[in-house]
C-alpha cells in the first residue's frame, strides 16, 4: 500500500506518541525502529520512523533524518512530518531547525510550520509563547532540564539561532479567524522570504485550523497532536483509499506477560496494584550484578502465562539510589534492562503472545532482544499509549510500550482486558 503521510519522530516514546495519535482515527499506522535497511515493503497508510536523536550531534541528526525522508519518499509519501517534543526540547544548535532546513531542502520546499502545541496535555502556544499548563516554558520544569534546558519561552527566539532563514509568526488572532486566514498569513510571510513559521494554538480547534491550512505543504514540524487532524481530514474528505482503514487485529492467545522497568511514582502505584491480581516477581539489580538473571528465569519458566505474571524491578527512589550507589547508575539500569529483555525471550519462547511493558529505557530493551523492528499500531488503551502488534521470531504477537508516567493506577490489568475486546 502506498503511504500517504511519512513521519520522522525525534526519540522513540515521541515516536509512539505520534503513531497512537494519528491511529485514533481508525487508519493502518505503522512504527519502525530506526530508518529500515530494506527498501519499503508492505508499508502502511501512514509511517512513523523513530530516530533518536535529539540531543545527538548535529550532523549526525540531519544525515539520519535525511535517511528517513529517503526510505519514506521511496514508500510513497508526498507529505511529510517532522515530530519533536511538545515542550520543544532543543539546545542553540538543534536539532529542531537544521533538521527542518535539510529537509525542506531535500523536498524543495520554502516554507514550514512549527507547532508544538498540545492542548489535551497542556502545551498551548500564544503569541509564540509556550506554555506548560499554566507556566510559561521557561518557568516550568523543563528549565532544569538536564540535556536541553529550556530557558526562553518564547518559540522564534528558540528557532532563530537554529535556522540560517528568516523566522516568522501567524498568531492566534489569526488561527481563529479560520484556514483560509491562515493560509492567507503563510502566503504573505512566503512573500516575505519567511521560511520558518511558528503557529500558535491553544485548543484542539486550532489545530484542525492549521492541519487544514497547510494540507498542501510538504513539510510540517511540530508535537504529535497538529498530525492528529491529518487522517481525519483525508477520511472525510475521500482522500484514503478503501485499505488504508485498519482490519480487525489478530486473535492471539491469551499467554502473557508483564515486564516493568520504569520506576515513576504512577508504575510504582501500578505495580502495586496488578501485585495483588497475579504472580509476581521482583528483579534486584544487586542480585542480577552477581547472579545474572537466571533465579528470575527459572521463576517465569514455572509460571502459567495464562495468569500473566508481572516481573518488575520497579522500585522506590530510596532502593534505586542504593543500587546506584552499589552498582554505579548505568550499570543498575544496564543489569535490569538486560535481564528484562532475557526474560522477554523466555516468556515468547514459552508461548507468551500478550506483552505489556513500562518503561521507555525498558522498552526499548525488550524490543531489541525480541528483535522488532516494526510495530503496527491498535487500539489506545490509555492516552499516547496504543496496543501494538507485530512479528518475533515468526510469531505475531501484542506488545504495548508504556512510558513512565501514562496510564492510570489499573493499566496492566486495563491493557490485558482491552485486548479481549478489540
Ligand atoms: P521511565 O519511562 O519511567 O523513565 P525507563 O525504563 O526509561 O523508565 O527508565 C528506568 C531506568 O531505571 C532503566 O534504565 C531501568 O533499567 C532502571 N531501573 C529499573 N529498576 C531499577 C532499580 N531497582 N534500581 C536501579 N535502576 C533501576
Amino acid at each position: 500500500m502506498s503511504t500517504y503521510l511519512g513521519c520522522i519522530a525525534d526519540d522513540f516514546t515521541g515516536a509512539t506518541d505520534l503513531a497512537g495519535l494519528l491511529a485514533r482515527a481508525g487508519v493502518k499506522v505503522s512504527l519502525r525502529i530506526g530508518v529500515p535497511e530494506t527498501p519499503p515493503r508492505n508499508t502502511a497508510a501512514f509511517e512513523v520512523i523513530a530516530l533518536k536523536c535529539r540531543t545527538a550531534p548535529v550532523a549526525q541528526a540531519v544525515a539520519e533524518t535525511r535517511a528517513a525522508l529517503a526510505w519514506l519518499r521511496a514508500a510513497g509519501a508526498q507529505r511529510f512530518f517532522w515530530k519533536y517534543c511538545s515542550t520543544f526540547d532543543s539546545t542553540p544548535q538543534g536539532n529542531i531547525g537544521p533538521v527542518a532546513e535539510a529537509l525542506m531542502a531535500d523536498l524543495g520546499t520554502d516554507q514550514t510550520i512549527y507547532c508544538p502545541a498540545f492542548p489535551e496535555n497542556g502545551r498551548a502556544i500564544f503569541m509564540g509563547n509556550l506554555f506548560v499548563g499554566q507556566q510559561p516554558l521557561a518557568e516550568s520544569p523543563m528549565k532544569d532540564h538536564p540535556l536541553t534546558p529550556m530557558q526562553d519561552s518564547n518559540l522564534m527566539r528558540l528557532l532563530e539561532p537554529q535556522v540560517t532563514r528568516p523566522v516568522g509568526l501567524a498568531d492566534r488572532l489569526c488561527v481563529a479567524r479560520g484556514a483560509d486566514a491562515l493560509r492567507d498569513r503563510l502566503g504573505a510571510l512566503a512573500r516575505d522570504g519567511v521560511a520558518h513559521v511558528v503557529v500558535d494554538a491553544v485548543a484542539d480547534e486550532d489545530l484542525f485550523v492549521i492541519a487544514e491550512a497547510c494540507r498542501d505543504m510538504p513539510l510540517m514540524t511540530g508535537g504529535s497532536a497538529v498530525a492528529m487532524p491529518i487522517p481525519q481530514m483525508m477520511i472525510r474528505d475521500g482522500a484514503l483509499a478503501a485499505d488504508a482503514i485498519r482490519t480487525a487485529p489478530p486473535a492471539l492467545p491469551r499467554a502473557a506477560v508483564i515486564l516493568s522497568g520504569s520506576c515513576s511514582a504512577m508504575t510504582r502505584a501500578q505495580v502495586a496494584r496488578y501485585a495483588d491480581l497475579a504472580p509476581s516477581y521482583r528483579l534486584d539489580p544487586l542480585t542480577l550484578a552477581e547472579q545474572g538473571p537466571d533465579d528470575a528465569l527459572a521463576w517465569l519458566a514455572a509460571q502459567d502465562l495464562e495468569t500473566a505474571p508481572l516481573i518488575y524491578a520497579t522500585a522506590d527512589p530510596d532502593a534505586v539510589r542504593r543500587a546506584q550507589d552499589a552498582l554505579g547508575t548505568a550499570r543498575a539500569g544496564h543489569v535490569v534492562e538486560q535481564a528484562l529483555g532475557a526474560l522477554a525471550v523466555c516468556a515468547r519462547d514459552n508461548g507468551a503472545r500478550r506483552f505489556v511493558v513500562a518503561g521507555g529505557e525498558s522498552s526499548g530493551a525488550v524490543t531489541q532482544a525480541l528483535g522488532v523492528d516494526r510495530l503496527d499500531i491498535g487500539a489506545e488503551i490509555a492516552p499516547g499509549v496504543p496496543w501494538c502488534y507485530c512479528d518475533t521470531d515468526g510469531a505475531r504477537i501484542a506488545l504495548t510500550l508504556k512510558s513512565g508516567n501514562f496510564g492510570t493506577e489499573t493499566f496492566f490489568a486495563d491493557a490485558l482486558s482491552k485486548l479481549e475486546t478489540t
